[in-house]
């Protein structure tokens, strides 16, 4: 991870030790530690929280340089691990014995069909039973790149190679197929235009109410796929998906080929989920289950 974060590490961590080394932190280095920060795409507002936390905390006392790189880190950590229930271990964690299903949502480019192969990978890995649903049915190169992942990751692929195809049909296939074979994961392609916001809405929607009403009893996670590189400027995209599915989670890719890495607490501080993977690498196993521990430190240490 270290490695993967190295642009935005390399960006921050010097200067940030420059700062803090200096002394006792003062109102002054508490600036450019803010520069530093905005500089880094982690946004006006949880570049604010941060700044006022720590100005807080230097009206009760000094804080020597360690004290306050630890401090800095304890915030960034505090912020990440907000929207996460208490039960949440930064670990593959889908319920055992039971279906869950995983929406993938996302625009073209994100890296999503790339994370839904690391994901099965990760789930055979841990030794859950997988299938993938193709249901990017509007692309059809899409559903050839989800198959070769699926190979890649000996995961089953239910697609329907029909023109015209319904997504929800796809769903439905794939969920009929699920319960069939005691899947314990099923992941969902879905399709990412989002110039069509309308039809957007409409076919998550859809997808939706297949789901609610075919797995009624199912945990279905809602994951949205970011990339990371676009900064502040993806947190846009966001935003329209956020209002097309209700998200539960992100998955923020393209880590290692960034600095602007710092927008994971813009994510986590402007949509209010949690972060739940990060994907630092093109390869199968370049995809970690998020954990706000190890992030800090290997983007601070
Ligand atoms: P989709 O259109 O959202 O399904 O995107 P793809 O999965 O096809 O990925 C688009 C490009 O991004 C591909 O060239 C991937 O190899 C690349 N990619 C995906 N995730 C990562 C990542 O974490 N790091 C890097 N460097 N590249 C990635």
């Amino acid at each position: 991870l270290r490695q993967g974060l190295d642009k935005t590490r390399r960006s921050l961590i010097n200067q940030l030790k420059a700062i803090v080394g200096q002394g006792p932190l003062n109102q002054d280095a508490v600036m450019e530690i803010e520069a530093l920060l905005l500089q880094a795409d982690v946004g006006v507002e949880a570049t604010d929280y941060i700044i006022n936390t720590l100005q807080q905390k230097l009206r009760e006392e000094v804080l020597p340089p360690e004290q306050a790189l630890a401090y800095l880190k304890q915030i960034i950590r505090d912020l990440l691990d907000r929207p996460l229930q208490e039960s949440y271990s930064p670990t593959f964690v889908p319920e055992k014995d039971t279906l869950n299903i995983w929406l993938m949502t996302g625009v073209n480019g994100a890296g999503k069909t790339t994370t839904i192969g690391k994901l099965a990978h990760l789930a055979q890995k841990s030794g859950y039973r997988c299938l993938i649903g193709a249901a990017d049915t509007f692309r059809a190169a899409a559903v050839e790149q989800v198959k070769i992942w699926g190979e890649r990751s000996g995961t089953e692929v239910i697609a329907n190679p029909g023109k015209n195809t319904d997504p929800a049909a796809v769903v439905f296939d794939a969920i009929t197929a699920a319960q069939a074979r005691n899947t314990e994961l099923l992941l969902i392609d879905t399709a990412g235009r989002l110039q069509n916001k309308k039809n957007l809405m409409e076919e998550l929607a859809k997808i939706r109410r297949i789901i609610d009403k075919k797995a009624p009893d199912t945990q279905v996670e809602s994951l949205l796929v970011l990339d990371a590189t676009l900064g502040q400027n993806g947190l846009r995209q966001a935003e329209v998906f956020s209002q097309a599915a209700k998200l539960s989670g992100v998955v923020l890719t393209k880590l290692d080929g960034t600095a602007k890495g710092g927008v994971a607490l813009a994510v986590v501080q402007q949509l209010g989920l949690p972060i739940r993977f990060i994907g630092a690498g093109e390869g199968i196993e370049d995809l970690r289950p998020f954990s706000s521990y190890e992030f800090v430190e290997a983007l601070l240490s």
